[in-house]
């Protein structure tokens, strides 16, 4: 099998379920508690939180771990929006994972919030100037996500953080699929917050964190005994923050290497996708991209229908968000982009790791070929 669907999930490294495994098992203390087998979780929690504070170019204490990007999404958005006296708006792309829309229509349902959706252009591009308008006197929040998940194009998160900074709106990014491909340092993206997921780089499903600048205010999402200083209550998941911190370790020194390698793999995996398919349609940006993300439409087609034969020949795909499955709705990213609704029921996303191989890619391209000739003459 050929496992193209590094989006939606990952495995668990090997060398990350041996750094958690110890402490799942004789060292398995509640870091709260006042004696030793609490202080050695305390202290393996607090090596945790120094890799990926490191990781992220910020202080300890501006990681707050959560149970991945879905709550991180959750508390830098409300956190954030509802921590600031300012007023009741907030700001997001089109193109933003469900996470984040659903915290900010929370805060439209609950707290009376306006909200501005920010257009993208038809590679998924937010503009810098349309940004700059919908910002106002009374916006507590701006959210534009690093990475799109679906069709991998990647903002100019730095320069729109700058914007936002000069009307003096704290601005989130959801880094989610960027992890482990750009830079996520505070100071280079400019943001205040940055939120990602453990799965999507070879931790488990159920850790994340996000970082989020000290001068903020945070209203936390889940209260109780006041751990990760008031910001997330519950006992921490020691166990699974040490893993995403050995994930961060092996990952971050292959980045730039694992990013040029896999961006050039990709390359070639679509122009020999666009040879060798007739009316296939790249989505997304042709450069800004994630080097992980190949997304295409096959229009004629239907997007569950190539998923299912490309499965049959071996290769597991995704033919739009894993995250919004079970839904046949066409996708409100690919509707963002202008796409016609009956184009976008054809998207198919192929996503890598670092450890995607050009026959893997090679064997798919056929795989593909051999499917939609077969689609083809079904027809
Ligand atoms: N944000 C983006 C861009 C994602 O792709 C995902 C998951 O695919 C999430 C947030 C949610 O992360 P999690 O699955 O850890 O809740």
């Amino acid at each position: 099998m050929i496992h193209l669907d590094a989006a939606a999930t990952t495995p668990v490294r090997r060398e990350v379920l041996e750094a958690m495994w110890p402490h799942l098992t004789g060292e398995f203390g509640n870091p709260s508690s006042h004696h030793a087998l609490g202080d050695a979780a305390a202290r393996a929690l607090a090596g945790a939180r120094r890799t990926v504070a490191e990781w992220f170019g910020c202080r300890p204490a501006e990681v707050v771990f959560t149970s991945g990007g879905t709550e991180g999404a959750n508390l830098a958005v409300k956190g954030l929006a509802l921590g600031s006296p300012r007023g009741r708006h907030a700001v997001l792309s089109a193109v933003e994972h469900p996470a984040v829309v659903e915290s900010v229509d929370h805060l439209r349902r609950l707290h009376g919030f306006d909200v501005t959706v920010v257009p993208v252009d038809g590679t998924g591009l937010v503009d810098p100037a349309a940004f700059a308008d919908a910002l106002r006197a009374d916006t507590t929040l701006a959210t534009v996500m690093l990475a799109n998940n679906e069709i991998g194009t990647v903002q100019p998160v730095a320069e729109l953080a700058a914007v936002a900074h000069e009307r003096g709106v704290p601005f989130h990014t959801d880094a989610v699929q960027a992890a482990g491909w750009l830079d996520l340092r505070l100071d280079v993206l400019g943001a205040d917050a940055v939120s990602i997921s453990g799965h999507k780089l070879g931790a488990p499903k159920g850790i994340g964190a996000v970082a989020v600048r000290g001068r903020h205010p945070l209203e936390p999402v889940l209260h109780g005994g006041g751990q990760e200083r008031g910001r997330r209550s519950g006992t921490e998941n020691v166990a699974f923050a040490v893993g995403l911190a050995r994930a961060v370790e092996l990952a971050e020194p292959a980045r730039t290497d694992a990013a040029a390698r896999t961006t050039a793999l990709r390359d070639d995996f679509i122009v020999e996708v666009l040879r060798r398919v007739d009316g296939a349609v790249l989505t997304g940006h042709p450069d800004a991209r994630l080097p992980s993300v190949a997304s295409f439409c096959f229009p004629g087609t239907s997007g569950e229908a190539v998923l299912l034969g490309l499965e049959e020949r071996g290769v597991i795909v995704s033919s739009g968000s894993a995250c919004a499955a079970g839904s046949d709705d066409p996708s409100p990213v690919l509707l963002a982009l202008g796409l016609d609704p009956a184009v976008a029921q054809t998207a198919v996303r192929f996503t890598f790791t670092p450890a995607t191989t050009a026959p893997d890619l090679a064997a798919a391209a056929t795989a593909l070929e051999a499917t939609l000739a077969s689609l083809a003459t079904l027809r």
